[in-house]
């Protein structure tokens, strides 16, 4: 399948669709997952048009990874998260929905399962509250 020009993740990499933004470099950019699994649910994508994996450039993988790394303990520290747990789907039969490569960095707490997966949109005014969060926590 071509990747589509159009899929979400583009259109918010463009500026054509709103996100809440927690970090940016020249290679990757960070934001709030809007159905998130969990509080403090994170993206990471590369600014790179690949769908999955296996057609990520991999300068651009390596740029996501170390973004992931660096965006995982501000997410696990700002949400005082005993567990975090790392997912990147490839493919509609792994779960993916969103058709440009993502990496999820999603809190995990004892006894707190996880919510079902792109199901229900949060409230985007705690979804801004746990940005700032996590924005400070970045430093
Ligand atoms: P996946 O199923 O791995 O492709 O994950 C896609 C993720 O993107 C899901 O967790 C969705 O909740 C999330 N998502 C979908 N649309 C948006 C959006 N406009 N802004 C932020 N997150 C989104």
């Amino acid at each position: 399948m071509a990747y589509d020009e159009n899929n979400i993740f583009a259109k918010i990499l463009r500026g054509d669709a709103p996100s809440i933004k927690l970090y940016e470099d020249d290679k990757t950019f960070a934001f709030m997952d809007v159905m998130p699994q969990a509080p403090g649910h994170s993206l990471v994508i590369p600014k790179f048009p690949a769908e999955n994996l296996f057609d990520l450039d991999e300068d651009y993988a390596a740029a996501m990874a170390r973004t992931v790394k660096k965006l995982a303990p501000a997410v696990k520290k700002a949400m005082e998260a005993p567990g975090i747990m790392i997912a990147q789907l490839n493919g509609a039969e792994a779960g993916q929905t969103v058709y440009h490569i993502h990496t999820h960095i999603i809190p995990r707490w004892d006894g707190i399962d996880l919510k079902l997966h792109a199901r229900e949109m949060a409230n985007m005014d705690e979804l801004k509250a746990q940005a700032e969060k996590i924005m400070a926590a970045l430093g």
